[in-house]
């Protein structure tokens, strides 16, 4: 078997086109547009390219984008301070603080001084127990993306076994919670969990989100599995040049696709996933606030 790729691009390109058209209503209605705050600490280069990255496409789709950058050296006071500014101000829909926060900063107690209902990463405790209880809120972007890339091939998950190589709080548990949510049979694994390539091989469903390069083997899929790989690892690529690297994900891509029925790229795959899921997150965000039943999911 050789799998059809799932096209992260294609699919998130059209979710960020829903959210346009559904961000163009939204203004009509309320006379402003939904706006996102992003909140980045120091100067982490990564993190500013995902940033400028996600001003730009908030602004493309109609959204209005809040930017707060602040010196490496700012005291969690200071930042706490500002995120119960944004909590407060009327004209902000949703906050994102850009992880991964400057030593001196506690990123835990500044998820929890997010209101919840502005959380758009989905990271406050009052939103994982939203998830794990059934009870609505806003979902973590990637383990949102890639279970709509799941579905997106197989509609209906009911029954199904999954397995998530990985228990992070922003991907692997929201992701074993959401799976759950669609009735399969969920098995979350990690470093201690033993014979990896058994429990995968049982699964219908692979989600691998670990963060170690190509660790999944092609002959740890199940013939005809779904594979989403979650993982963005930077390897050297000496076949492109002396000092030269890619993008790889956790799966070995070309093992696993001769043996799975779809799998997504990396890159090209859960990653455009997230940013679309985060803009869509915050126009749920605003028309909640509102009592308006946002369409986008
Ligand atoms: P974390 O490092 O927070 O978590 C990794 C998880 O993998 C942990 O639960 C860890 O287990 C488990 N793990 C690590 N090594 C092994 C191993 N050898 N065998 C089994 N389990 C293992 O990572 P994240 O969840 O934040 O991210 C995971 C991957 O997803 C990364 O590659 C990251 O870059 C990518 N990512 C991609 C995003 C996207 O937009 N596409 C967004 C976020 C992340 P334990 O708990 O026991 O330590």
């Amino acid at each position: 078997m050789t799998a059809q790729w799932i096209d992260g691009k294609v699919i998130a390109a059209t979710l960020r086109e829903k959210v346009a058209r559904q961000a163009a209503h939204y203004k009509s209605m309320h006379g402003q547009q939904a706006g996102l705050a992003v909140v980045l600490v120091g100067n982490d280069p990564a993190s500013q390219v995902y940033v400028r990255s996600k001003i730009k496409m908030t602004t493309e789709a109609g959204l209005r984008s809040i930017e707060h950058v602040l010196p490496a050296e700012t005291a969690e006071a200071d930042l706490l301070a500002l995120v119960e500014k944004l909590n407060a101000d009327p004209t902000v829909d949703g906050i994102l603080v850009q992880l991964p926060l400057p030593p001196q900063i506690n990123a835990d107690k500044v998820i929890a001084a997010i209101h919840p209902d502005k959380d758009v990463d989905g990271f406050h405790p009052v939103n994982v127990g939203r998830l794990a209880t059934g009870t609505g809120g806003l979902v973590p972007c990637t383990p949102l993306g890639s279970l709509m890339l799941l579905k997106t091939v197989q509609p209906d998950l009911s029954g199904l076994e999954a397995i998530v190589l990985g228990r992070s709080n922003i991907v692997g548990k929201p992701m074993a919670q959401l799976l759950l949510a669609e009735s399969c049979t969920v098995t979350v694994a990690h470093s201690r969990s033993r014979d990896l390539p058994a429990l995968c091989r049982r699964a219908d469903i692979v989600v691998a989100a670990v963060g170690r390069p190509e660790m999944v083997r092609g002959d740890w899929i199940k013939a005809g599995a779904i594979v989403i790989d979650v993982g963005i690892n930077r390897v050297p690529d000496p076949a492109s040049g002396e000092g030269k690297t890619k993008l790889v994900g956790d799966v070995a891509f070309a093992e696993a696709a001769a043996k799975a029925s779809f799998i997504t790229p990396v890159p090209g795959g859960v990653g455009p996933m997230t940013i679309a899921c985060l803009l869509a997150n915050c126009l749920k965000a605003a028309a909640m606030r509102r009592g308006w039943e946002s369409p986008v999911f």
